[in-house]
């Protein structure tokens, strides 16, 4: 294993003690002969390995019985049209709080095929989340849908939205983050290459009454109703990220579950961020109310540094630090497999930069 610290957004760091039972289990799989790749998603050791990991997953999340957990493909994406095309009846509207890139898009995608209304929309630049008196709610809207935490942003709820309709959340990149009350929502989904596994697994956490509204004239494979009724394995599932999720899902379970992940996220990114506020070097400007405990931004207040930060952050082993070209400067993901021993290495490097460059 290198020693090198990705900080990369997404994909993102997978625990190293999971890569390292992927590569022990690579060629053989429990024995078949074959990798997990290379068997088919009908055979029962596949089955049994599908029903595990969903029944791991429903533990960690203390997953209610009225709800269904999907499996899909497609990414966060697919689902900003999925969603909508199964929850949204003809003649109803979707409301959408728009507090940063992710669910700026998530609406503009829904817009293709239902009516989309703007619940609130977040200042330009993103810094902060439009308080709740002021969110323009419509109580016959199919959902609200919201994202828990704006990736790009650097923008986090710090509590679920208390709203009279359905509750659709986009919890991409802080999903198993932290414990969480199902029960609040109609709806989670997450791409797994954030918090989770590999990309290219979706997953849909659905309660009942909702999955009953897909409409049966609906293309089968967009239709979560379909899905759910072949156990989302309606055509051949992305396996190999199911295995990998699988693994993780047991590495949360040993380290403590979601509550000693929430206490361990919550150390990392106090350090970061205690680091950034300690120094006019550096700069983030995130209302510390709603900062993330994913994904944290910081400029340098010397934007002709960043390439010298840049380079030399990489040649010391922390991967992955630009940031998303629509906020610039640096971010920082910091998600659970990310151990507090990178974060620390990361201040280690950020206050010797500045003694260098200040
Ligand atoms: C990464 C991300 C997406 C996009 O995911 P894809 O799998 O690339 O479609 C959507 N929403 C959020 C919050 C994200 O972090």
């Amino acid at each position: 294993m290198n020693h090198t610290y990705n900080f990369s957004a997404g994909p993102a760091m997978i625990p190293a003690r999971v890569l390292q039972q992927v590569r022990d289990d690579l060629p053989d799989w429990q024995g078949h002969g074959s990798s997990v790749m290379e068997i088919s998603h009908r055979s029962s050791a596949f089955v049994t390995l599908a029903r595990a990991v969903e029944e791991d997953l429903r533990a960690l999340l203390e997953i209610p019985a009225n709800y269904r957990v999907l499996f899909l493909q497609g990414g966060a994406t697919q689902q900003f049209v999925q969603v909508p095309m199964n929850l949204v009846a003809p003649g109803q509207s979707a409301d959408y709080l728009i507090t940063g890139a992710w669910s700026a898009k998530a609406a503009e995608h829904a817009a293709a095929v239902a009516t989309v209304r703007t619940a609130a929309q977040g200042a330009d630049g993103f810094r902060a989340i439009p308080a709740r008196d002021s969110w323009q709610l419509d109580a016959d809207a199919a959902y609200l849908h919201y994202t828990s935490n704006e990736t790009i942003h650097g923008v986090q709820f710090q509590g679920v939205p208390d709203v009279d309709v359905p509750l659709v959340v986009d919890m991409s990149s802080d999903i198993l983050s932290g414990p969480l009350d199902v029960s609040r929502f109609g709806l989670i989904y997450a791409c797994a290459q954030k918090n989770i596994g590999p990309s290219g697994l979706t997953l849909v956490i659905i309660r009942d009454d909702l999955l009953a509204r897909s409409s049966a004239a609906m293309p089968a494979v967009f239709s979560f109703s379909a899905q759910a009724a072949q156990n989302s394995m309606l055509n051949t599932p992305n396996t190999f990220a199911w295995y990998v999720a699988g693994l993780v899902f047991r590495w949360l379970q040993e380290q403590g579950g979601l509550m000693a992940m929430d206490r361990r996220n919550r150390d990392k990114a106090k350090l970061l961020y205690d680091c950034v506020d300690a120094s006019s070097f550096y700069v983030n400007q995130v209302d510390p109310g709603v900062r993330s405990l994913m994904n944290v931004p910081f400029q340098l207040a010397d934007p002709a540094l960043d390439g010298r930060f840049l380079e030399q952050a990489t040649a010391a082993g922390l991967t992955g630090l630009k940031g998303h070209r629509a906020v610039g400067g640096m971010r920082a993901s910091i998600y659970n497999a990310m151990p507090l021993a990178g974060v620390q290495a990361l201040v280690d490097f950020m206050v010797d930069f500045e003694r260098r460059n200040g």
